[in-house]
């Protein structure tokens, strides 16, 4: 059995950042991941990663401008680790070769985004995800770290209370195979596949969440979803970067009025903007981009997307938009340092909630979250590795999850199929656990998910064979779906009042006397159980 002192699960920036900084460490290190690195979510990114480079801009103006975007549930620590270690990140990307843009002065030129109340993201024309991920990936090969891609993680091994491990099903070899790990850290990326339309990348199935969940680890903040308010949305999505705003684009209503004024407000204040557009009849919202100076060359990836997907020249007409969702807020219960509630376990990136984003994440953290927490969880897997000394993962995971499979793949349904379901629970996320919610509309999701549930444990995979079986894959991916959506529906339907990204028709109120809380769903005999946590200040 390949044994390491530390595995990393996903190979996005995250996961990357945290194998180079625990090879870096003195750890023997791998990287497991269903997908090869080069094609994950964080390659979609095209705004920018915040860092405060500019001379009228500092580490204090950059906590408060996530402070004010978490809306009261951030927590202290997290916050204040991003903002002093963003800009040495940044500049260390740029030195291993990055090609960031650059103003007159020949420094990396930062860009307005979002409600940042200074230019702060530093960017790569609008491919900036796909430019961090490649210079990680190169660092990550100079560092000679074996890569397991087409690796589909079924479990993790729990050894008297300690994470020794998981097993992954190779898609070629159709093996499941046992890796032993000293400390284990997810990577594993975000679940906004929860929703139809949203804007990310296929694999975003929140499998990593429940991974840790069986584990009994806590889930935070799950109901807190980010909605992009400035999406193409047709038979599949465009994502046009809010930096267009920022650099002279507008909204605008069906007459060409412009629909508001985008600087200051928050995501979620201007989604819920879109949102109440569309529903008051005013007629399909647009994103009028022609006032941008140089618009090919500054967006020339949008440019090309929306005249592929929508036949739309964006020098010359407005492109139609709506809210769609993007990113969770919520995720796996870790501190600043990635340690979850279960010895050798970590959780970085997008999986994971350490406080920083609190109810709203500010546009152009997440990149920036990714490689500042990547090399501190990197480097303490390391040194909880080094102390622990090597573990026993065993072989008898392999063997039940092998029984899981071949129930999975035993045949026999016909008629309904896991498209059909994870379409329905798309579209009810969308309708009731959208940009605005009700406890009606929450209490009948809760009903529905559970009938969904039915439906999925019913269907079976007709083929047999676990090579290259995406189907079968498929399958436990839509089963980790179901599963949050249920915890996500818990925690939304708890939270009776509106803050962030959670907005609450019935309740529109903040309400901080009861709910300046973070909320935790558990694994409780199992079923997912609600509860709360104080906001570390
Ligand atoms: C369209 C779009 C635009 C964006 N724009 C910006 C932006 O401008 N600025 C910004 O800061 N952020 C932006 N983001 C967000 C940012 O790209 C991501 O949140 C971030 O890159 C997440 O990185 P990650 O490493 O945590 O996860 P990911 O990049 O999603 O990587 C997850 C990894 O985990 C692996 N994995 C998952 N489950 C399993 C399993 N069961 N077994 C094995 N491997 C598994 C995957 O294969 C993958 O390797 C954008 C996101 C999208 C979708």
């Amino acid at each position: 059995m390949p044994q390491y002192d530390v595995l990393v699960i996903g190979g996005g920036a995250s996961g990357l950042r945290a194998a180079i900084a625990a090879k870096r460490a003195g750890a023997s290190v791998a990287v497991l991941s269903k997908v090869h690195p080069l094609r994950t979510n964080s390659a979609l990114s095209p705004g920018g990663l915040n860092a405060p480079l500019g001379n009228d801009d500092s580490a204090e103006k950059f906590a408060q401008d996530i402070r004010n975007a978490g809306d009261g549930l951030c927590d202290t620590e997290a916050v204040n680790i991003l903002a002093a270690d963003a800009a040495r990140e940044v500049v260390w990307l740029e030195r291993v070769g990055v090609p960031f843009n650059r103003n007159a002065e020949g420094r990396i030129d930062c860009r307005p985004l979002g409600s940042s109340s200074v230019s702060r993201a530093a960017y790569a024309d609008d491919r900036t995800g796909h430019m961090v991920l490649h210079v990680l990936h190169e660092q990550f090969q100079r560092e000679d770290i074996p890569c397991f891609a087409e690796r589909f993680v079924t479990s993790l091994i729990q050894d008297g209370g300690v994470c020794t491990g998981a097993v992954a099903l190779g898609h070629r070899s159709g093996q499941l195979e046992t890796f032993g790990a000293g400390a284990v850290i997810l990577a594993t990326g975000g679940a906004t596949q929860l929703y139809r339309p949203c804007t990310s990348a296929v694999g975003t199935t929140g499998d990593g969440l429940m991974l840790a969940h069986d584990l009994g680890v806590g889930l935070v903040d799950l109901e807190m979803v980010q909605f992009h308010p400035t999406v193409y949305s047709a038979a599949r999505t465009a994502l046009i970067s809010e930096a267009a705003l920022g650099a002279g684009a507008k909204l605008v209503n069906a007459a060409g009025d412009k629909l508001v004024n985008a600087g200051g407000l928050s995501r979620a204040q201007l989604a819920a903007e879109v949102h109440k557009a569309g529903q008051n009849g005013g007629g399909p919202v647009s994103l009028d981009l022609r006032p941008v100076d140089n618009l090919a060359s500054r967006f020339p990836a949008a440019a090309e997307v929306v005249r592929l997907m929508a036949g739309i020249d964006i020098t010359k007409d407005p492109v139609p938009v709506q809210p769609v969702a993007h990113r969770p807020m919520g995720g796996i219960e870790a501190n600043a340092a990635g340690e979850t509630s279960v010895a050798g376990l970590y959780a970085v990136g997008e999986c994971a909630h350490n406080g920083l984003n609190g109810a709203g994440r500010l546009p152009g953290n997440t990149l920036t979250e990714a490689v500042v927490f990547g090399r501190r969880v990197g480097e303490a897997a390391a040194a909880h590795a080094k102390s622990a000394g090597a573990a026993d993962a065993g072989g008898s995971q392999a063997a039940q999850d092998g029984e899981r499979l071949a129930e999975i793949t035993s045949g026999g349904t016909s008629g309904d199929t896991i498209g059909a379901v994870h379409r329905e629970l798309g579209e009810l996320m969308n309708a009731n656990l959208g940009v605005s919610r009700t406890d009606a509309g929450l209490a009948e999701a809760q009903d529905k998910i559970r009938a969904l549930r039915e439906r999925h444990a019913a269907l079976r995979v007709n083929n047999k064979s676990r090579i290259y079986n995406y189907a079968l894959a498929g399958y436990i991916e839509l089963g980790n779906l179901l599963k949050l959506a249920e915890a996500t529906a818990l925690a939304a339907r708890g939270r009776a009042e509106s803050r962030g990204a959670h907005l609450r028709s019935d309740h529109p109120e903040k309400d901080d006397s009861n709910w300046k809380a973070h909320t935790v769903v558990r694994s409780q005999d199992g079923s997912p159980k609600l509860d709360t946590r104080a906001v570390s200040a």
